[in-house]
């Protein structure tokens, strides 16, 4: 497979997403916000909480691809699309091909990948790393996170600064007693 073709695929794979984690957040914003969710201002009680973060990631998914649009319609000759993110992502989709050889793509997975991370722990917070302390490894001094596992990922606890620092669900008993055992 050439290295577009491969960067194309992964590209539209990120796009079906992203639009479909930009739906998530929106519900969210909708006043069907899940308990203990985001920031809530200390506004009276009688207001809806309102989700920062899942309007800032939205926010960020819009215009993101809105410069990809933009892109592909003044270098492509092609009409507009609409914009809300939908419309977007399946614009963007269709040419993805072209996307993927252009110069300036080569970032794209990447930051596509980093929107969807910020949008799906936006969505699901509970999914966010969990710090749980000093790195055990010898002179490492990265910080040890918890992510949880995903269909893609199973859980694991990673190391901030070293990512062959790297526990599996089966070696946390090991790694629970190496922490143990500095303090
Ligand atoms: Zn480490």
């Amino acid at each position: 497979m050439r290295k577009t073709e491969g960067r194309a695929e992964k590209i539209r794979e990120l796009l079906d997403e992203v639009a479909r984690l930009h739906e998530q957040c929106g519900r969210l914003l909708g006043g069907n916000v899940r308990p203990g969710v985001g920031k809530i201002a200390k506004t009276p009680p009688a207001a809806a909480p309102f989700n920062i973060e899942a309007a800032e990631a939205r926010s960020k998914i819009q215009s993101f691809l809105i410069q990809w649009a933009r892109v592909v319609v003044v270098q492509r000759r092609v009409s507009a699309p609409r914009c809300e993110v939908s419309g977007l992502a399946a614009f963007l989709g269709t040419h993805a091909a072209w996307v993927a050889g252009h110069p300036a793509a080569e970032a794209v997975p990447d930051q596509l990948a980093s929107l969807v991370a910020r949008a799906r722990y936006a969505a699901f917070p509970e999914e966010r790393p969990q710090s749980i302390g000093r790195c055990v490894e010898p002179g490492c001094g990265g910080r040890l996170l918890r992510r949880a596992g995903s269909d893609q990922e199973p859980a694991q606890i990673e190391c901030s600064r070293d990512p062959g620092h790297v526990w599996r669900s089966h070696e946390w008993l090991d790694l629970r007693r190496r922490i143990g055992q500095r303090s």
